[in-house]
């Protein structure tokens, strides 16, 4: 009898115990759905899958990202990213073919001891991971598009045939979550970038114009502007028609664009014409930029369709505001946008192909 009582209390203590152990693994796992759904970037929620993972669940000492990324979306919004370093050990890129490999139909999580080269291609040989991982196969709208990948020393902690309802629960809301900041990353692009050329546009131009004169309020270096106007565009236009002119502005586009620094802003203002915004850039720098800006436009092959290789040409007006100049007005944007302009109508007018600072 006594012995019988005794062993009813030990199956309850242990019941007990299993249902606490479940309680803190389903409140960690709350947790981190709370997060992954109000991260604000994909980023963002890179670092909650990849550090918020192990930080929320005991015997989870590494996890890993992997994805399809075939037009490099994903990488290029991580490069921009100042933990780009960082983050990028947490993430990797592969073939839709690899990714396929890792998995046998119908996709399903894969829990074990780990093997080399499973250990080598998602875990970059993480010691963290050495003992047994799980990996999730991320699935959107029927299309595997990546892989979870969580890694435990304790080779005990991911065996075949535990329950893996809650791995495929994570999963499913991770996949969702990226399928999510990614549109929402494209929409953000769509509304800022002109569609033409693919850099900024205006409005975006405006945006930037506004928080770099305050950071230029606050002390520090000079800030240039720069409007460049294609010159004579419109008999390129109506010699050639429409497609070739647009062509034209693509490679213009792609001439300014280079060796921009990260800080620099380059912008199509409105039609033919593109605005640089250079932050940190004394008036003698800028005047050689926009120089060898110019010279490059002019020196440069514009050969369309015909074989014909057309001469084009660009007119630039420069402005730029220092410390310790104090007669901006009440906006200073205005000014040294105003003042580029009247630059750039000058350059104009003293026989295109020019660069004028303005006074
Ligand atoms: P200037 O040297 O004085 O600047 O002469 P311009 O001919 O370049 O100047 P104008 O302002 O007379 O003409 C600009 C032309 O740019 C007219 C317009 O049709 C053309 N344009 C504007 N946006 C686009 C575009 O997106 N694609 C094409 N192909 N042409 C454009
Ligand atoms: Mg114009
Ligand atoms: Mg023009």
């Amino acid at each position: 009898m006594e012995l019988g009582e005794k062993t009813l209390d030990r199956n309850w203590e242990k019941l007990r115990d299993q249902l606490r152990d479940n309680e803190r693994i389903w409140a960690g796992f709350r947790q981190i759905e709370v997060q992954m759904i109000g991260s604000n970037s994909f980023t963002d929620l890179v670092k909650v899958i990849t550090r918020g993972i192990p930080e929320a669940f005991s015997g989870i000492d590494c996890v890993t990202l992997a994805c399809v990324d075939p037009d490099y979306e994903m990488s290029r919004l991580i490069d921009a990213s100042p933990e780009a370093k960082l983050i990028r050990k947490g993430f990797i890129t592969m073939s839709r073919e690899i990714l396929e490999g890792l998995f046998t139909r119908p996709w399903r999580p894969r829990l074990g001891p780990v093997d080399e080269n499973t250990h080598n291609l998602l875990f970059s040989k993480d010691p963290r991971a050495s003992g047994s991982v799980a990996l999730a196969p991320l699935i959107r709208r029927g299309e595997l598009i990546g892989s979870l990948n969580q890694g435990s020393q304790d080779r005990g902690h991911f065996v075949p045939g535990i329950a893996t309802d809650l791995l495929e629960h994570l999963a499913a809301v991770s996949a969702l979550c990226i399928d999510n900041a990614i549109n929402q990353e494209r929409l953000k692009l769509d509304g800022l970038t002109d569609p033409l050329t693919d850099v900024a546009n205006r409005r975006f131009f405006e945006r930037r114009l506004k928080e770099e004169v305050e950071r230029w309020a606050r002390n520090v270096g000079p800030l240039v502007c720069m409007l460049v106007d294609v010159d004579f565009f419109k008999q390129v236009n109506d010699q050639y028609g429409h497609q070739v002119g647009d062509r034209v502005l693509r490679q213009i586009a792609s001439i300014l664009g280079q060796d921009l620094r990260g800080s620099d802003v380059l912008a199509r203002y409105g039609g033919e014409e593109f605005v640089l915004l250079l932050p940190n850039t004394t008036i003698v720098h800028g005047t050689a930029i926009a120089e060898r800006l110019r010279a490059n436009v002019e020196h440069s092959a514009f050969v369309i369709p015909e074989g014909i290789d057309l001469d084009v040409t660009v007119s630039i007006g420069l402005a730029c505001i220092v410390h310790g100049f104090e007669s901006y007005g009440p906006d200073p944007a205005v000014w040294l946008v105003k003042k580029a302009d009247g630059a750039l109508y000058e350059a104009k007018q003293a026989g295109r192909n020019r660069i004028v600072l303005a006074s």
